[in-house]
């Protein structure tokens, strides 16, 4: 009689535990990570093989076999699916959308059961992209009354030259009016080859590695011998900006690949830009896999296939990469690891940088967390020696940190012109290194014109008709715009509260700073970065302006403050410190001290000295002295004591449940009676330590028509926020008819 073979199996669905099922004996031997086609609820799914079942054998009927193998390799590496299904485990979310959220999603991986397309990766693909004509940008269009077609040609002057399916996903008519506007001379559509990833263009040459200073030198010493003993380890490296962390990374990833293992690169979003990616190839060749947020299933696919089936052996991209398959792995690097993009905050609500530790520790390698402003989190796993700590105090090119100035905002109201932007000491600085040929960089953390129109006569904002929140002012093209829901509307003439014709745009964002800037600097050229301005390459097209000396200053949002480097850029400003301080988030000051240092840590990275201006209402606050001092670990003393008093992470751990529905009522019920099932688990389970907050509507308490609701638990450990979790699991899957409920275990945004 021969022996029934039963494994577990993750399928693609919400369901938190895996399924069995059996594997008929024509199917052969099977291993952990191959695909399997199932049934499942009368359709046929690909599943994961998880381990094989080790229970009680049930009743036969009810399970059921297999239908085929998909592949006779797996998938994925066993270490790769074991570390997913820890990770649905820690966040206590299921391993059916852990598996959706992980793998690339789409045809040949997914859903479809497709099976693996071989080793071959497509090279060039063409791809529509479209540009206006000299016609168009001389203006005075005659568009007669099509409104739509002229916002569409005003974006196209503005940003010049763009990919077809970028605008198709704000606009799925666009194609159309893309052929009217074609028809009219106005612009011309064009086909372009395209990489398979545009990181991967024209070949680089190799650098020639530079000479390690004695910190960088200690610092690779101490990698690699983890790196030679094998096995794991955590490291916080902590080097100021500028003292090169990227050249201690790629020494430690050369001794690694030396050993046959591999090497994951996690970096943020924005840091991902070609130039970065440069800096690997010229070290180790084209052999690299690279994820970015921008590519499509199919792209993240061929980096996928690139890693199992070719030998590529280094993988760099943003936070999902941290899922890439790579093989034997030895070390996990994570840039930047205070950065807020290695969280995600949709779905499946996982932290990179945490998972990276895990994936590290489970595959036997060594992990490197490196930031100039490490997480209070990461710097306490330090502390208490989860981490081994590494520090690098200078730069490693001869240049001082720049100095950094405090303009008090309550002393210089109003600037030259009488704008209130740039303050009189920010503009006689710019003045300087304008005249002495120098470039200039300047933050304001607020896209827009304006962030809000307000009526003079009544007092009321125009907001969003779905968010809880002011719609604000856009010049380019002109209208207003939900940040939150990205909904347009053209800007009314008069009040929709009062009927005054007495609307004012008030404050101001970077697309107001642009225009300022022209006017007090006729003679500089002026750029602008922001997500309006810019997606992916055209990013990339912006900062190579910059370095190539075409842009005198650039003003722009967060993009500008991240790990760029520009030889020429002597001078940097914060026009508004305080935007972010104020907050409703215990991170918020952490946040501030870090966006300033990186910010300050832009100017003055090569052969000249820089300097840094930081316009703001608060000299005092403690962040704002503290990154003017350069002086991390007088911020870590007076912010580790708020936290500690608080409990607040990293001296305690919480968990966010958040609530929505399109009816108010309803949500606030499902609130309150899920609230009432934890003191109930918190009573019967003596967990005296635990805290519930809430529930409470969320600061932001209505996005895009949905009312949002949230509880907070907070606790000494992970294990007592699961524990109270745990029994109320069913109800937060399936509350209540028109309720959505998300679990975010160790939350970053409180909003
Ligand atoms: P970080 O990431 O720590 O801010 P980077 O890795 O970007 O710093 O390095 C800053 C600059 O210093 C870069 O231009 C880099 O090429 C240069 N650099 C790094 N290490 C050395 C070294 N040992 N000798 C000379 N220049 C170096
Ligand atoms: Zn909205």
């Amino acid at each position: 009689m021969s022996e029934t073979r039963l494994w577990n199996v993750a399928v693609p669905a919400p369901l938190r535990r895996a399924l069995t099922y059996e594997i008929p004996a024509v199917l052969g031997e099977v291993q952990v990570g191959q695909r399997v086609l199932v049934p499942l609820h009368g359709r046929r799914v690909t599943g994961y093989l998880l381990e094989p079942y080790t229970g009680l054998v049930p009743t036969a009927f009810s399970i059921k076999p297999a239908l085929s193998l998909l592949e006779d390799t797996p998938a994925l590496p066993s270490e790769l699916l074991r570390f997913l299904a820890e990770a649905s485990s820690y966040y206590m979310h299921p391993i059916g959308e852990v598996l959706r959220a992980a793998l690339p999603s789409g045809s040949d991986f997914m859903e479809k059961g497709g099976v693996l397309r071989g080793p071959q990766v497509k090279l060039h693909r063409s791809e529509a992209r479209v540009r206006p004509t000299a016609e168009a940008r001389r203006g005075g269009w005659d568009l007669g009354r099509a409104r739509s077609l002229r916002s569409l040609l005003e974006t196209l002057v503005e940003r010049g030259d763009v990919g077809v399916r970028q605008l198709r996903v704000a606009d799925k008519q666009v194609r159309q009016k893309l052929t009217r506007l074609a028809d009219l001379g106005f612009v011309e559509l064009y086909e372009a080859a395209e990489a398979p990833n545009p990181y991967i263009g024209a070949s680089v040459p190799r650098d020639e590695p530079p000479q390690l200073t004695g910190e960088q030198s200690s610092a690779v010493r101490a990698l690699c011998e983890r790196i030679d003993r094998g096995g794991y380890e955590g490291f916080l490296l902590h080097g100021v900006t500028g003292s090169g962390k990227t050249e201690v990374y790629l020494r430690a990833i050369e001794r690694t690949i030396g050993y046959g293992r591999g090497a994951l690169v996690l970096v943020p979003e924005i840091a991902l830009t070609p130039q970065l990616v440069t800096r690997y190839r010229s070290r180790f060749g084209d052999a690299l896999a690279v994820v970015h947020s921008a590519m499509t299933p199919r792209e993240r696919g061929d980096q996928w296939r690139l890693l199992r089936c070719a030998d590529v052996k280094v993988a760099i991209g943003v936070r999902s990469a941290v899922f890439a398959p790579v093989e034997n792995l030895g070390i996990v690097i994570v840039d930047e690891e205070h950065d807020g993009s290695f969280k995600q905050e949709r779905g499946f609500h996982y932290n990179a940088r945490d998972l990276a530790l895990l994936r590290a520790a489970r595959a036997g390698a060594a992990a490197v967390l490196g930031s100039a402003t490490p997480s209070l989190e990461s710097f306490r796993n330090a502390h208490t020696g989860k981490l081994t700590l590494l520090r690098l105090e200078k730069r490693a090119t001869a240049q001082a940190l720049p100095e950094v100035v405090i303009v008090d905002l309550t002393k210089h109201r109003s600037g030259p012109g009488g704008q209130q932007l740039i303050s009189q000491p920010l503009f006689s600085a710019m003045g300087q290194v304008l005249q002495r040929g120098e470039q200039i960089i300047l933050f304001l953390n607020r896209r827009g014109y304006s962030p809000a129109l307000l009526c003079r006569s009544c007092g009321k904002l125009p907001r969003c008709t779905a968010c809880a929140v002011s719609l604000t002012y856009h010049r380019k093209p002109v209208g207003l715009v939900c940040h939150y829901c990205g909904q347009r509307r053209e800007v009314p003439l008069h009040c929709p509260e009062c009927g005054a014709q007495a609307l004012e745009p008030v404050g101001a964002g970077t697309q107001k700073a642009e225009s300022v800037l022209a006017e007090l600097f006729p003679r500089a050229r002026v750029a602008r970065l922001d997500r309006d301005v810019a997606s992916g390459r055209d990013i990339e097209g912006v900062l190579e302006r910059l370095r190539s000396g075409e842009i005198d200053i650039l003003v722009g949002t967060q993009m500008v403050t991240k790990g760029h480097d520009f030889p020429n850029v002597t001078l940097v400003g914060v026009l508004a410190a305080d935007v972010g301080l104020h907050m409703p988030d215990f991170r918020a000051a952490e946040r501030t001290f870090q966006l300033l240092t990186q910010v300050a840590g832009r100017a003055g990275r090569s052969g000249k000295a820089g300097a840094a201006m930081v316009q703001t209402y608060s000299p005092e606050h403690p962040a704002i002295v503290a990154a003017s001092r350069h002086d991390y670990h007088a911020f870590v003393r007076s912010e580790a004591r708020f936290r500690e008093e608080l409990r607040y992470p990293p001296f305690g751990r919480l968990a966010a449940l958040r609530l929505s529905s399109a009816d108010e009522a309803k949500v606030e019920d499902t609130a309150g009676r899920l609230c009432a099932q934890l003191r109930d688990v918190k009573t019967k389970l003596g967990l005296s330590d635990l805290d519930i907050l809430g529930p409470a509507p969320a600061p932001i308490a209505m996005v895009q028509g949905q009312h949002r609701h949230r509880l907070l638990l907070r606790g000494p450990t992970h294990d007592i926020l699961r524990r109270a979790l745990e029994p109320v699991l069913p109800f937060i899957e399936g509350p209540s008819a028109g309720v959505r409920v998300s679990l975010d275990m160790d939350p970053v945004s409180m909003l």
